[in-house]
């Protein structure tokens, strides 16, 4: 297959947005401003690096592409509206599993209603995906990590770790585990994006949130420093899936702390708010748990432990640059 039928073979018959004046077929997109906050965010993704053949399918490695990014828009409180996707493909993948890298794509894209309007393909020694996501707030209603307050309630959706337990069962597939294989497998492979709560926070005035790809600890900093205040964590509280415990207690430990890419939301709000953020969690069905407080420690994270005893969280994580 060329390029060219290649990108006859993705183009969407239809597009949903009424602000798209050009989609793909011309040298570059064409959107018009409706008045809106425009909020556009890039995730890459590269074989060996953040997947592999052995753990994803090219639709898993479609779909979690797609939902990184606008698990990002979420973390801005954007409605998600376009995206565009880069790719450099090698010879050893098929046109059967470059359609369903595509195909998770479409999926994820019909769900949440955004148009795909351009890319760029080219060859290379190994597939790497990189999309754009273009996504849409109402003026200066982003929710940026800056705006946590002192005395703000710390809540995160979801689960933690599962993610990791999940990628640790792909890699080690003779590990004894007597429930919910699957499911850790799954929120490896298809994690779900909370695209739908946050835009339903809406209505609420100031609303912290940074999604958890890096792991909780790391986020909690992001949200610390960028907003010059303290958030406690407080250990008890942080919600895992029941069936995380036949794990060992270490690495239950590590990865609902340090374990990345759940893509739950990390936010803090205000206590006269909460019930408001506990309300749109109940109309998507999504699980949400205080799980601490902010401070005026500025920068600082800490656990607070079962006996009381708060102890400073490292701000590790995954973090490519480091190694
Ligand atoms: P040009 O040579 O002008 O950059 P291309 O041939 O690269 O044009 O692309 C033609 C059209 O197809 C453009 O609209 C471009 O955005 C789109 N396109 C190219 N590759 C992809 C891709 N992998 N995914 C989505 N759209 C793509
Ligand atoms: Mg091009």
């Amino acid at each position: 297959m060329d390029e060219f039928s290649f990108i006859q073979s993705i183009q969407q018959s239809y597009y949903r947005q009424p602000s798209l004046i050009k989609g793909v077929g011309d040298d570059a997109a064409v959107i018009r401003p409706t008045g809106e906050d425009i909020v556009i965010a890039k995730d890459m993704f590269v074989e060996n690096v953040h997947f592999n053949r052995r753990t994803m399918t090219p639709y898993h490695i479609g779909y979690k592409a797609l939902a990184a990014n606008l698990s990002d828009l979420a973390a801005m409180g954007a409605r998600p509206a376009f995206y565009l996707v880069g790719i450099s493909i090698s010879n050893d993948w098929t046109k059967e599993e470059l359609a369903d890298i595509y195909n998770a794509m479409k999926y994820l894209a019909d769900r949440y209603k955004v148009d795909l309007i351009g890319g760029d393909t080219v060859s290379g020694k190994e597939l790497v995906i990189s999309i754009t996501v273009i996504g849409l707030t109402n003026k200066d209603n982003s929710r940026l990590r800056s705006s946590a307050r002192e005395g703000d309630i710390v809540f995160v959706t979801g689960t933690l770790g599962d993610s990791q337990a999940g990628l640790h069962l792909l890699l080690n597939p003779n590990t004894t585990i007597h429930t919910d294989e699957q499911y850790f497998k799954e929120r490896h492979q298809l994690p779900n994006p909370r695209v739908k709560f946050s835009l339903d926070l809406q209505e609420i005035n100031r609303v912290a949130l940074n999604d958890i790809s890096d792991g909780i600890a790391s986020e909690a900093h992001e949200i610390a420093e960028a907003s010059k205040v303290g958030l406690v964590l407080i250990e008890d509280k942080l919600p895992i899936h029941p069936a995380l415990n036949q794990f060992d207690a270490e690495l239950q430990y590590r990865w609902k702390l340090f374990g990345g890419e759940d893509y739950e939301l990390l936010g803090t709000v205000s206590p006269r708010d909460w019930e408001l953020v506990k309300q749109s969690a109940e109309r998507h069905q999504v699980p949400i748990t205080e799980i601490g407080y902010v401070t005026d420690d500025s920068g600082k994270v800490f656990l607070q432990k079962e006996n009381g005893k708060m102890e400073r969280l490292e701000k590790k994580g995954y973090n490519h640059l480091s190694r």
